[in-house]
């Protein structure tokens, strides 16, 4: 089967997690695709390939040679809950010229290269667009299929010496459950790629820092009538909190290695208002002064006001992989090898946000970001280079061969 056969089959199953949702998965729709690969990896070879309990899909590429390490490939089986990922359908354009790409008469929805410059950066390319109604699911599908086309690859051609390859496939990722319950153990590789990104020459090892922070404020509610030198309203006081962090470290103001502190929600009433923030930073001392300053303005205004009216709960989201990652950088440095030999520049990027990856980083799987060729996730923007994605199964094959040298 080609990439584009196995990709345009992935996509046809809905496979929308759900954030709502305490079940695992948090879609039972998700557990289709995961038997359908399944079926397809026993086909293709993969004897032990199986879905677990928590709908995660585990195989194994048995070794032909015992040399190098034991690697890794991971992409996730869920799309976004932004945006129905039902009944889509898929536009093939072939030899892109560089044009505005008409996705929905109707809607009067349009890829534009002056909207979206990536575009420039595929022309001649291959690519897949949604008819405007749904999202693609390039996200991640084009990583699931560009890692079972690297299989089949493999079994076809067992020239190509390698040891145990791994690879799994996750559900919730989009909700921030993906690797929940995943079995670092088990899996038992010694490093591994996520393959869930944009364009093929990034890779990516360094994500925020994250803390969330609650700030709850108590005031003094009195009938407004008598409320002279009295009342204290803890909307005002909220403002007042809000008004001290510094207003460029927002996430409207921020890009690259720039943190922010982003208010996400406020509800309040003149008794108690209750303040969710987040925040994010690459540099963990500077995440960490971040946080420092919640606690500084909460004494602050706890001082000035004489009773403890503000309270600051600082909790840790997850870390970022970089020191992880940095003690094996032979993990980047091959990949990016092989980007090279494969005729591709490669450039690492910081990620704004965290990935699968960072949480298998610290559960002990160093694991970097590798891209897919898709772009625009989440929405009926979304589109994605074939031409990219037959490109990454060579480089991927590439990372399996180069791992011999190590
Ligand atoms: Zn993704």
């Amino acid at each position: 089967m080609s990439i584009e056969e196995r990709f345009l089959k992935y996509i046809s199953f809905d496979t929308q997690s759900d954030p709502q949702s305490s079940t695992t998965p948090s879609s039972m729709k998700q557990l289709e695709l995961g038997k359908y690969l399944v079926e397809e990896m026993k086909k293709i070879g993969i004897e032990d390939a199986h879905l677990d309990q928590s709908g995660i899909v585990y195989g194994t590429i048995p070794a032909n040679s015992d040399h190098g390490k034991v690697i890794g490939f991971v992409a996730h089986m869920d799309t976004s809950p932004d945006a129905s990922g039902q009944n889509v359908k898929p536009q093939i354009i072939r030899d892109y010229q560089g044009t505005t790409i008409t996705l929905n008469q109707e809607k009067e929805l349009y890829l534009d290269p002056h909207e979206f410059p990536e575009l420039l950066n595929v022309i001649h390319h291959d690519l897949i667009t949604t008819d405007g109604t749904t999202l693609l699911g390039a996200d991640d599908k084009a990583g699931v299929a560009i890692i079972m086309s690297m299989a089949e690859h493999l079994y076809h051609h067992p020239e190509i010496k390698h040891n145990d390859i791994k690879i799994a496939f996750t559900p919730d990722e989009e909700v921030g459950r993906g690797t929940e319950n995943f079995d670092v153990e088990a899996f038992h590789a010694d490093y591994a790629y996520t393959i869930d990104g944009g364009n093929i020459a990034e890779i990516e090892y360094e994500n925020f820092n994250a803390f969330s922070a609650v700030v709850e404020i108590t005031g003094k509610s009195i009938h407004p009538g008598s409320a002279k030198n009295a009342m204290i309203n803890s909307i005002r006081i909220a403002q007042e909190f809000d008004a001290m962090l510094p207003v460029h470290a927002r996430p409207e103001y921020t890009e690259g290695y720039e943190g922010f502190n982003h208010l996400e929600n406020i509800q309040g009433k003149c008794e108690k208002t209750v303040m969710e923030y987040i925040i994010r930073n690459h540099d963990l001392i500077l995440a960490k002064k971040q946080c420092q300053d919640f606690e500084n303005i909460a004494a602050f205004l706890n001082q000035k006001y004489g009773y403890p009216m503000v309270k600051v709960t600082i909790e840790q989201s997850y870390l970022n992989m970089r020191e992880h990652i940095e003690q094996h950088m032979y993990i980047v440095e091959n990949a990016m090898a092989a980007m090279k030999e494969c005729g591709i520049e490669p450039y690492a990027v910081p990620i704004r946000g965290g990935t699968d990856g960072a949480n298998l980083t610290y559960m002990g799987l160093p694991c970097p970001n590798l891209g897919t060729g898709g772009y625009n996730f989440h929405g009926p923007f979304e589109y994605v280079s074939l031409t990219m994605m037959k490109k990454q199964v060579e480089v991927l094959l590439k990372i399996i061969e180069r791992n011999e040298v190590i």
